[in-house]
């Protein structure tokens, strides 16, 4: 379906669970509470959403968190989701600490592909940066997921001025043995930790200019335009480099994506606190037409883009509440 705008909203990303195993210092505070296991969507209720947001118009999910690996029952609920007819793609965005032991059954569950968060190859770093983070618990998800064919894999990292602008090089450098597709992320501002993370931001082009000024000129590589990240690659080398920057180049125009929080609302724009609540709706007897109008209403409503640049932050949650 087609927003105010003419954009097509197809892509569904959703959050499983806001409890994550890492606390990222780029994502939430140290001190984060989690939501009631009560007040989040149960799988049944999951489900259904989901099989509706296919009659507006969504083919695309993403499953994200928190750490979507630790929701109970992970993998029926997606092969749950795989048997929805319309659905095409189910993706995931994980920090890999359980895709070890998990990659294969939800493979075979019906899983296609893996985001992994990767923010630096320094072992002592990484932990710093997540607050609990095994890197090499990591590297062995990731080859894990290679393993079961959940390809292409893509490794995220967000850049955090003080924390991992070095390592930057590092993670590059892996494109040119591995068929990954890396990404380096700007710092956005979510929430409670909006004032550190502004004055955190590694501009896209400081990063750029690091790995070329290490590694060599990057080239261009074919581009499908929705995508957020235009790849590029290193000379030689077999996967690619993407560089997404929300905050100093926004990419709103080409915005085809919508947000299902864990608490079941609606998330209209990653960067705004428009929402619809869903969960509400459906529990107090919402019909599927009921639901599915409150879904092509809040497409209709979805805001242009973000306000960053007029310094508009959104206060209601941070990264790990909506999933990124
Ligand atoms: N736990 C999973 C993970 O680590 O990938 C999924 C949830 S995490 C919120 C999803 C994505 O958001 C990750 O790639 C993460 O690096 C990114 N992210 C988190 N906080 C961010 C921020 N403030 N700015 C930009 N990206 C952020």
């Amino acid at each position: 379906m087609d927003d105010s705008f003419g954009r097509n909203i197809h892509y569904l990303r959703i959050s499983l669970t806001d409890r994550c195993n890492f606390r990222c210092v780029y994502c939430m505070p140290a001190d984060m509470q989690f939501a009631p296991q009560s007040h989040l969507l149960q799988d049944e209720e999951l489900l259904r959403l989901v099989r509706i947001a296919t009659t507006v118009g969504f083919d695309r999910v993403r499953l994200t968190g928190g750490e979507p690996t630790v929701r109970p029952n992970l993998v029926n609920l997606v092969a749950g989701i795989a048997s929805i007819p319309g659905i095409r793609e189910i993706a995931m965005t994980t920090n890999a600490m359980r895709l070890e032991k998990l990659a294969e059954p939800l493979a075979r569950a019906g899983l296609n592909r893996v985001n992994i968060s990767i923010d630096t190859l320094d072992a002592e770093r990484f932990y710093k940066i997540t607050r609990f983070g095994k890197l090499e618990q990591v590297w062995r998800g990731i080859q894990a997921a290679e393993r079961a064919g959940l390809n292409p894999i893509k490794l995220n990292a967000v850049v955090v001025r003080g924390y991992n602008e070095d390592d930057i090089v590092d993670l590059a450098r892996l494109t040119l043995d591995h068929a990954w597709d890396m990404r380096f992320i700007e710092i956005m501002p979510l929430g409670s930790i909006a004032e550190f993370q502004m004055d955190s931001v590694v501009p896209v082009a400081e990063m750029k200019l690091r790995i070329e000024s290490a590694l060599g000129a990057l080239e261009s590589v074919d581009w499908d335009g929705h995508n957020p990240a235009r790849p590029f690659r290193l000379h030689g080398g077999r996967g690619t480099l993407g560089f997404i920057s929300s905050v100093t180049e926004p990419f709103c125009a080409g915005c085809d994506r919508m947000r299902l929080s864990a608490d079941g609302r609606l998330r209209l724009c990653l960067l705004r606190d428009n929402e619809v609540d869903l969960l509400s709706s459906l529990r107090a007897g919402a019909s599927d037409e009921d639901l599915q109008k409150f879904m092509a209403q809040g497409i209709m409503d979805k805001p242009w883009g973000h306000g960053l640049a007029e310094h508009v932050i959104a206060e209601s949650r941070v990264m790990s509440q909506i999933g990124g």
